[in-house]
C-alpha cells in the first residue's frame, strides 16, 4: 500500500490521512504547530451546503471599498506594496462577475453536499464525537437592502436545489424562544448543520493516532527534495521523510511549499476572530449570520461562539481589537437582551483563512509531479468542506474514480 506524507494538520490534512488510513495507506502528517490551534480549531463551526455563491461576486469590491473607510468593519485589506497582492486582487476582481457565480454554484453545492453526507455516516458511526447539529443556519438581516438581497439569494438556492424559507422578524423569533431577536428577517436554510470545531480536531487526531497514523507535530517542513518529476524527500528542521505521494495542506502557507516545486498558488490569508461566551443560562439554539454585520453567532453546547471579520493581512496574525469591537457591537442590535463586554486580547482567537482569489479551493496534482497532491484554498468553508475535500484527495492519491468532477478545484486554472 502507498507511503503518503500529509503536510499540514489542519482540517484539510486530518480528512485527507483519515480516508487515506481507512483505505489502507502508510499514512504520516506532517504538522508545524502542536496541533491545538490554528484556522481549524476556534472558527465559527458552521456546516454550510447553503454558501454556493463564491466570495468573488459582483457588488462585492464596491461593498468591499466602503468597509476600508470604518475601522470596525467586517471587511479590511491591509495596504502594501506586494506583488502577489496586486496579482490576487486582479485575479479577484476579474472574478467577481455573474458567470463566474453561475459556474461556481454548481461545483460549490456538489462538494458541499458530498462533504455534509460524510459528516452524516460519520456521525452516525460514531468513531468520532465532534458535536454534531442538523438545526439549519437563519440569515438574520435587518435592512430592507439586505432583505432584497435575501430574497434573490433564497431564489439562487431554491434554484440549485439547496432549500430556503424566508422568514419575517416575529417567524424567526418563533424559532428562538429562548433570546430576543430583533430583525427584519431572515433567510433560513435548514439543510445546514454545526459542529464544535475545536473538538472535530481534536478527536480526529486521537483516532488517527489510533489507527496507526503518525502524526508529527512540531516539525516545520523547509524544503522538498525533486527528482524526475517527484518530490523524493520532505526536508523538515528535525530530519526528512521518504513518501510515495505527497499532500500540501498548509493553508495560507501553501505557497511557500508550491513555488519550490516552481508552481505560483494565489492566495491570501483571510484573517478572522472569535470568542466564545461560556455556560449561557439561556442560549440560540440555531446558528445565525448577522447579515449587515458579517458575524456569526454559534451554540456550542451551551457557549456561544461569535466570530467575523476579512482582514485580507497576508500571513500577518496579530489581533486588530477594533475589529472585535465591530463584531461585539453588532450583538445587541441582533439579539437585544445579550449584554456582551468586550474581550480581553488573551480571550480573543484568530486565524488565517486560506483564501483563492474565486472563492474556490485548490484540490488537484502539481503539474510536473507525479506524486504531488494540493488541497487548500477553502477560504470561509474549510471545515464545512474538510470531509469532501479529504474523500477527493483520497481518490486522488489511489488513482480511483472521483466522487465528483473536480476540474474547478485545479490548482493551475490561473496559469
Ligand atoms: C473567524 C473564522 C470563522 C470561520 N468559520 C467557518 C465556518 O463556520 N465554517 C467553515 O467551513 N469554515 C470556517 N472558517 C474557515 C476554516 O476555518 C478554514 O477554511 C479551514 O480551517 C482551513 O483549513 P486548512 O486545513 O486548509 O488550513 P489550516 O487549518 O490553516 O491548516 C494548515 C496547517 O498547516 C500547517 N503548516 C503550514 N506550513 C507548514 C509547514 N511548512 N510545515 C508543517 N506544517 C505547516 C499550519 O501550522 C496549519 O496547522 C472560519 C475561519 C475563520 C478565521
Amino acid at each position: 500500500m502507498k507511503k503518503v506524507g500529509i503536510v499540514g494538520g489542519g482540517v484539510s490534512g486530518l480528512f485527507t490521512a483519515f480516508y487515506l488510513c481507512k483505505a489502507g495507506c502508510e499514512v504520516t502528517v506532517i504538522e508545524r504547530g502542536q496541533l491545538d490551534d490554528g484556522c481549524s480549531f476556534g472558527n465559527a463551526g458552521m456546516i454550510v451546503p447553503s454558501h454556493i455563491i463564491p466570495l468573488a461576486q459582483p457588488g462585492m469590491i464596491a461593498r468591499g471599498i466602503k468597509w476600508m473607510l470604518s475601522s470596525t468593519s467586517p471587511f479590511y485589506v491591509k495596504p502594501r506594496l506586494d506583488w502577489e497582492l496586486v496579482k490576487w486582487g486582479a485575479l479577484f476582481w476579474k472574478h467577481s462577475t455573474d458567470a463566474h457565480v453561475k459556474r461556481s454554484i454548481p461545483v460549490l453545492r456538489d462538494i458541499s453536499l458530498l462533504s455534509k453526507d460524510l459528516y452524516q455516516e460519520l456521525a452516525m458511526q460514531a468513531e468520532i464525537d465532534f458535536g454534531w447539529q442538523e438545526k439549519g443556519l437563519l440569515m438574520l438581516f435587518k435592512s430592507e437592502q439586505a432583505a432584497l438581497e435575501m430574497q434573490h439569494e433564497a431564489d439562487v438556492a431554491n434554484g440549485a436545489g439547496i432549500e430556503a424559507q424566508v422568514l419575517s422578524g416575529k417567524e424567526v423569533q418563533a424559532l428562538e424562544p429562548d433570546v430576543e431577536v430583533d430583525v427584519r428577517g431572515a433567510v433560513y436554510y435548514p439543510g445546514d448543520a454545526h459542529i464544535v470545531p475545536n473538538q472535530l480536531m481534536k478527536e480526529l487526531v486521537r483516532y488517527l493516532r489510533r489507527q496507526g497514523v503518525k502524526i508529527l507535530d512540531n516539525h516545520t517542513v523547509q524544503d522538498l527534495e525533486v527528482r524526475n518529476g517527484k518530490v523524493e524527500s520532505v526536508i523538515t528542521d528535525s530530519g526528512s521523510y521518504q513518501f510515495d505521494e505527497v499532500v500540501i495542506a498548509t493553508g495560507a502557507w501553501a505557497p511557500v511549499l508550491t513555488r519550490k516545486l516552481g508552481m505560483a498558488l494565489p492566495m491570501q490569508g483571510g484573517k478572522g476572530y472569535s470568542f466564545t461566551l461560556p455556560r449561557m443560562a439561556k442560549n440560540i439554539k440555531i446558528p445565525a449570520i448577522m447579515l449587515e454585520a458579517r458575524a456569526t453567532a454559534t451554540p456550542m453546547d451551551s457557549s456561544l461562539r461569535f466570530a467575523g471579520t476579512l482582514e485580507v493581512a497576508g500571513t500577518d496574525m496579530s489581533v486588530n481589537m477594533n475589529r472585535v469591537r465591530g463584531i461585539v457591537q453588532s450583538i445587541s442590535n441582533y439579539y437585544p437582551g445579550m449584554k456582551v463586554a468586550m474581550p480581553q486580547a488573551e480571550e480573543v482567537w484568530r486565524g488565517l483563512r486560506p483564501c483563492s482569489p474565486d472563492g474556490l479551493p485548490y484540490i488537484g496534482r502539481v503539474d510536473g509531479y507525479t506524486n504531488v497532491v494540493v488541497a487548500t484554498g477553502h477560504g470561509m468553508m474549510g471545515v464545512s468542506l474538510g470531509p469532501g475535500t479529504g474523500k477527493l484527495v483520497s481518490e486522488l492519491v489511489l488513482g480511483q474514480p472521483a466522487s465528483m468532477d473536480c476540474q474547478a478545484f485545479e490548482p493551475r486554472r490561473f496559469g
